[in-house]
């Protein structure tokens, strides 16, 4: 046990920090969306079970001043009722005061009462609502303690992190989309972390594989494609170099061809043949190659998505694209209508 100030917290062990990080995996896993800053909100409103209430609605309904409201719920912030053995919940939470609602602070708030209800605070506290004065000191700072804890952990997911450039306090900010003084707490911890990552860490490697698709999407300056690549300069739709910006964009121009799971493709594009699933990486029809790779065979690049044209390693031709299986991103039609450098000029009239 510590002693901070005046408050007394028992350090959550490593065993129950373990628990709360595959909770955590959990509740993303089951009720998220893979983005940055994490939705917080629409999350909650995926739990069946739980009902989120603003305080302004609460005022409305029993036509009371802000004051009383803030007397009744005991605090400013926000806080999470169980509804006897019903197994609901609903969270209530201050969306009046501009210093919660526009720091902020209201995201941090509802991850907090989340931690609360899918940690169990209220079932082991044997209380419908986690009052100051309704605990001893020891559990209820305790829980608190808990429930900030899932609550960073869901907000500051440090393995997705890793994915973007993070240099200050200001970029977790941006990023997490947290309040001013937690990210300066968050930014040193995140250092922390950052200074001995274990690659081998279940949870790390869980949040990591959750985010991959967010942190590697990028859409290509030139031919507006997007598309999840981790390793690679080149476009694999165009074949430019550089050209790829990560972007938090779901509209993939260029969609990938059905394939199973070794990236074969599950239809023979020159023969329809449908019985793909066989050894080996032609089709036993007609002796396409249904699996996409680089034509140079000097490319250290292994297998690329079905919808490359291009190899992002070395910005060679795919075998696909080569083959006439995959059309060049700039169709015939458009090629026409595009003006070569210099047309002006051969213009024989004023
Ligand atoms: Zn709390
Ligand atoms: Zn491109
Ligand atoms: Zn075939
Ligand atoms: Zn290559």
């Amino acid at each position: 046990m510590t002693i901070t100030g005046r408050k007394m917290t028992l350090e959550i062990s490593n065993n129950r920090r373990n628990e709360i990080k595959q909770m955590v995996c959990d509740t993303l896993v089951m009720y998220g969306t893979p983005s940055l800053p994490l939705k917080i909100g629409n999350l909650i409103r995926n739990i069946k079970y739980i009902k989120l209430i603003t305080y302004s609605s609460q005022i409305k309904k029993h036509r009371i001043p802000y004051e009383e409201m803030i007397l009744t719920a005991e605090t400013k912030d926000s806080y999470a009722v169980r509804q006897g053995s019903t197994g609901k919940f609903c969270i209530y939470y201050n969306d009046i005061d501009k210093n919660i609602a526009t720091s902020n602070r209201v995201r941090w708030n509802l991850a907090h009462e989340l931690g609360h209800v899918i940690l169990n605070h209220h079932e082991i506290a044997g209380t419908e609502k986690l009052y100051r004065r309704g605990l001893d000191d020891e559990s209820y700072y305790y829980f608190e303690e808990e429930a900030d804890y899932f609550a960073q952990l869901i907000l500051v997911p440090h393995a997705a992190l890793l994915g973007f450039r993070i240099n200050s306090a200001k970029d977790i900010r941006t990023l997490c989309k947290i309040s001013d003084p937690a990210s300066k707490r968050r930014f040193y911890e995140f250092q922390i972390w950052k200074s001995h990552v274990n690659p081998e860490d279940e949870y790390d490697k869980r949040i990591f594989a959750y985010y991959y698709e967010f942190i590697f999407k990028k859409k290509c300056k030139i031919c507006d494609a997007v598309i999840i690549q981790r390793r690679g300069k080149h476009c694999p739709i165009c074949g430019f170099k550089n050209t790829l910006e990560w972007r938090d964009e779901d509209d993939m121009k260029y969609p990938l061809l059905r394939t199973h799971e070794n990236q074969k493709l599950t239809e023979c594009p020159k023969c329809k043949n449908e019985e793909t699933e066989i050894n080996g990486n032609y089709c036993q029809i007609c002796g396409a190659n249904l699996v996409n790779q680089c034509t140079n065979f000097a490319c250290e690049s292994r297998i690329l998505p079905s919808n490359a044209r291009y190899c992002p390693i070395c910005g060679e031709k795919s075998i696909f694209f080569a083959n006439g299986i995959l059309s060049a991103w700039r169709q015939p039609s458009d090629a026409f209508l595009s003006i070569p450098d210099g047309f002006d000029e051969e213009l024989p009239f004023n």
